[in-house]
């Protein structure tokens, strides 16, 4: 990994999660406020390891620091380390009878000329409150172990006032002569680190490494360009020293200077040198002026030869050196100029062709250099995009409800660019309706009050026509036309400038369209709608993948003929059910269905009749069943019910009325009218049984008990069993 560049400043020097050993000098500033150490009667050993513990935590955070930082701010921990060792050694040094308070001083001179403003601040608040919490318990100035709490009127005010004063004063003595001086010493690091990296970024400019005004990028990829830029700048420098140097080398030059024209063409600066002479121009150079105009205007290469002493048209000379023979090659790059290699000496020994020869060559190897590294650069960045990208489809396969897509989507578009508004319309062909399924931004609610299931019939708007051209619009990712529509006539698009609506293909089939917007203009170039299109592919696969995720997972639970749900569904919601009763000691039905004769209907009426009266039979059911009820289909001709929170004598009725609703059915089919009569059976969970199987199995013992007397009519387990064990 290469360091960043972006990270090297502002970052805390270590890991804050090392605060926590703040307790170590906080329970010693308590030991100390508490008089338990450095007081008469209190073993030596244990004083020395109150003072010396905090100082070797000291140590050891600055042997931990990560070579090669500066010596510089002290984190908390160690600015309360240094206050309490100097709190327990001035208070030994007391009970031996010197005065040892200003140990304390010191160690806070330390703090406030070594820590940030935060750091100096703790370390003031836990001096004046040791002092102040000592003072109160009488262990200030002790003359034996334990303490008497006094509360305030223990407090020796004129000793408190004028240590504290001390403290103050001290404080702000440090924080005027050193404190300021340490402070405008940061400040100015933080600044010539800023300076050099906006050195480099107008250097990369200068080589034309990137194209000016590329700020718009998100944080991350400004980084990530920083990190390539670096690098082709130190490159492309590398390369034309040791070419300059090869030069002056061979050609026994005084100077070999490569003058590069700054972005706006304007002035000629000193890129690169070796020189014999110390005295060259350090700003700018007119380009215009002396033998440099010369080779800008003609753009040609310049030889000079038996220069008189005083000439003055070599402009990178402060004063001259008393040059004889000079040449000057452009640089010239795609048709424009961008610099000048100038090489001279001072010999009156005339450059020759093949000298001049090797000067062109280096100019041409120099430039090839920046071209080079130009494309390192841009396969750099590609590469970069590459991963983002990769990153975003990823992400994007691995999501599989719908709503989550549209969200990953849009996520994945703000990897690309930034973006103010941006949604997700599905197309249903067959109505010919929109639906605006997702919309997401800071633009999204100054558009519509509301987006809840907000839907739309085909129109003149650009969503519409996106989805009957196939091709995203506007062209050129510009909403030229302020008023145009996008959705519907009623939404304001007018403030986004930078407009995009992108058809979602998949299979030839256009399901939808991603919008999206910035109040920016110019946000979406052809390189970016040609990433956006790739994501908006990527988008429309997914959404349909989670369609058919979708209309699998309702299969799996509905039954295809009657949309009823099918046996698996039921055995779920039975133990649900079954799980819930139980608990809260009420009764559920649950109901069993057979159509009566059901043969005889397939074979008189044909299969086709028979589906017709599932459907029909189903379709009653759900009807006229609560909301809270299930019906399912059992599997053929069989229902199912269950009937929550139901009694006996309220499921027996249930059942006879849909009993006698399908028995008021009547189908009309080729061979006349046909009506159907069903039978069922009862049985009462978790009362007649707690365990969903075995009651299943005793509503169709009941089922089989109507069908045996006669069909069409409903019984109830638990009189079935009565009746027959009376019989
Ligand atoms: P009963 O129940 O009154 O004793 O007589 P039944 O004629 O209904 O007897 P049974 O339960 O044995 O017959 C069930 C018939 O239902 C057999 C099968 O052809 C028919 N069936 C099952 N599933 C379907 C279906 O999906 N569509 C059609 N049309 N018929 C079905
Ligand atoms: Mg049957
Ligand atoms: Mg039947």
């Amino acid at each position: 990994m290469r360091p960043s560049i972006m990270h090297s400043r502002g970052e805390p020097r270590r890991d804050p999660t090392e605060h926590w050993w703040a307790v170590l000098p906080g329970a010693v500033l308590l030991a100390y406020a508490l008089g338990l150490v450095a007081v008469p009667g209190v073993p030596v050993w244990l004083t020395a390891v109150a003072a010396v513990a905090p100082l070797g935590l000291l140590v050891w955070g600055y042997l931990k620091r990560p070579a090669g930082s500066a010596f510089g701010e002290l984190t908390i921990v160690e600015a309360l380390s240094l206050v309490a060792s100097a709190f327990v050694i001035s208070r030994w040094l007391g009970v031996q009878g010197l005065e040892g308070f200003g140990l304390v001083l010191l160690a806070l001179t330390a703090v406030l000329v070594l820590s940030s403003t935060f750091v100096a601040l703790g370390a003031v608040g836990a001096i004046v409150s040791t002092e102040a919490l000592s003072q109160m318990l009488q262990t200030a100035a002790p003359t034996q172990v334990g303490l008497t709490w006094t509360g305030l009127e223990g407090v020796d005010v004129g000793m408190l006032a004028t240590r504290l004063s001390m403290v103050a004063a001290f404080a702000l003595l440090a924080w005027l002569v050193v404190g300021r001086e340490a402070a405008r010493k940061r400040k100015a690091r933080d600044q010539e680190l800023e300076r050099e990296r906006e050195k480099l970024l107008a250097e990369a400019r200068e080589f034309r490494l990137i194209h000016a005004g590329r700020s718009d990028s998100p944080v991350t990829r400004e980084q990530a360009e920083e990190l390539i830029l670096r690098d082709a700048v130190e490159a492309v420098h590398h390369t034309t020293f040791v070419t300059l140097e090869l030069v002056q080398t061979a050609l026994r030059a005084h100077t070999v200077v490569l003058l590069w024209f700054d972005l706006r063409n304007e002035k000629l600066r000193i890129k690169e040198l070796i020189s014999e002479s110390d005295d060259l121009v350090e700003g700018t150079i007119d380009p215009a002026g002396g033998v440099l105009g010369g080779i800008s205007r003609r753009r040609e290469v310049v030889r000079l030869s038996s220069l008189r002493p005083g000439f003055r048209g070599l402009a990178y000379y402060r004063t001259l050196p008393g040059i004889t023979e000079f040449v000057g090659v452009p640089i010239i790059e795609q048709g424009h100029l961008r610099g000048i290699l100038c090489v001279d000496r001072c010999e009156n020994l005339p450059f020759t062709e093949r000298e001049v020869q090797i000067v062109e060559d280096s100019a041409s190897y120099i430039l090839r250099g920046v071209e080079n590294e130009r494309m390192v650069a841009s396969i750099e960045r590609t590469r970069f995009e590459v991963g983002r990208f990769f990153e975003a489809s990823r992400r994007l396969n691995s999501v599989l409800t719908p709503e989550e897509v549209y969200k990953v989507a849009l996520e994945s578009v703000r990897e690309i660019c930034d973006v103010d508004f941006g949604a997700v319309t599905l197309y249903d062909a067959q109505e010919d309706r929109h639906e605006v399924v997702y919309v997401d931004g800071d633009g999204a609610k100054s558009r519509r009050d509301s987006w809840e299931k907000f839907a739309f019939d085909s129109n003149q708007g650009l969503v519409s026509m996106v989805i009957r051209n196939r091709h995203y619009l506007p062209v050129g990712g510009r909403l030229r036309d302020r008023r145009a529509t996008v959705l519907t006539e009623e939404e304001d698009f007018s403030g986004l400038p930078s407009l995009l609506v992108l058809p979602l293909i998949v299979q030839d089939q256009v399901v939808g369209t991603l919008v999206v917007g910035h109040s920016e203009r110019d946000r979406f170039p052809a390189q970016r709608r040609e990433m956006l299109e790739v994501i908006a592919n990527q988008v429309a696969v997914t959404v349909q993948n989670a369609r058919l995720y979708a209309q699998m997972e309702t299969m799996a639970k509905y039954d295809a003929l009657t949309n009823l749900p099918n046996r698996r569904s039921f055995t779920e919601r039975l133990q649900q059910t079954m799980a819930r009763h139980r608990r809260n000691g009420r009764t559920f039905g649950l109901v069993l269905t057979d159509i009566d004769h059901f043969k005889n209907v397939n074979d008189t009426y044909g299969h086709p009749v028979g589906d017709e009266v599932l459907r029909q039979v189903g379709r009653l059911f759900r009807e006229e069943l609560r909301e809270v009820d299930l019906p399912a289909r059992y599997g053929g001709e069989e229902f199912v019910m269950i009937l929550e929170d139901t009694d006996l004598e309220g499921a027996r009725q249930v059942a006879n009325r849909l009993r006698e609703a399908v028995a008021r059915l009547c189908f009309q089919t080729e061979k006349g009218p046909l009506q159907c009569t069903i039978s069922m059976g009862i049985a009462l969970g978790p009362w007649d049984s707690d365990e969903p199987h075995t009651l299943v199995d005793l509503a169709d013992q009941a089922l089989y008990y109507s069908k045996e007397n006669g069909r069409n009519q409903v019984s109830v387990y638990r009189e079935v069993v009565a009746s027959s064990s009376a019989a």
